[in-house]
């Protein structure tokens, strides 16, 4: 798509605080199951998120910012959520919470790169360039951490959702 620059930032902010709460969430789920590793991670990622909103918010100070659609920005939850507590039962494996996390640093990315792409404002293509090079680092270091983290056997042993490169 072709955002103006109000639209893009708007857009941006929104996706990092939900991004910033997301992690937040997940952090406590960690810490109520003793993962504090985990926990640890997904700390650092809220507190990476916080700090790229608040710059883009200082950047759009000056900006007319669009009212956003809540489905614009929020996090995807897992493909494998089908019933009441399914989906926090899955979450509930630093494994899968750190692949639910990756999935959409992933979606994050796309969006910057292709409002970068798209885009016929010169200052989106910049930032979008920018802030996709930012969350191309924040989908590996998630990476990083899965490669370390055990995959859970038994219940969760199909994956059908298998990592792809960026
Ligand atoms: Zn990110």
């Amino acid at each position: 798509m072709n955002y103006p620059l109000p639209d893009f930032l708007a857009i941006s902010i929104a996706l990092e605080r939900e991004t910033e709460e997301r992690y937040l969430e997940l952090a406590d789920m960690m810490e109520a199951h003793l993962n504090l590793e985990t926990a640890k991670v997904f700390r650092d990622m809220a507190r990476f998120s916080k700090m790229h909103g608040d710059e883009i918010t200082e950047r759009a100070k000056h900006v007319q910012l669009r009212k956003l659609k809540s489905w614009e920005f929020r996090w995807r939850p897992p493909a494998h959520e089908v019933g009441d507590d399914e989906g926090i039962h899955y979450l509930m494996t630093p494994y899968h919470a750190l692949k639910y996390a990756r999935e959409n640093e992933v979606r994050g990315m796309n969006f910057y790169r292709m409002a970068a792409e798209k885009s016929q404002d010169e200052e989106v293509r910049r930032l979008g360039n920018e802030f996709a090079a930012e969350e191309k680092e924040h989908v590996e270091a998630l990476d990083r951490w899965i490669e370390k983290t055990p995959r859970p056997s038994a219940t969760w042993a199909e994956d059908p959702d298998p990592i792809q490169s960026v």
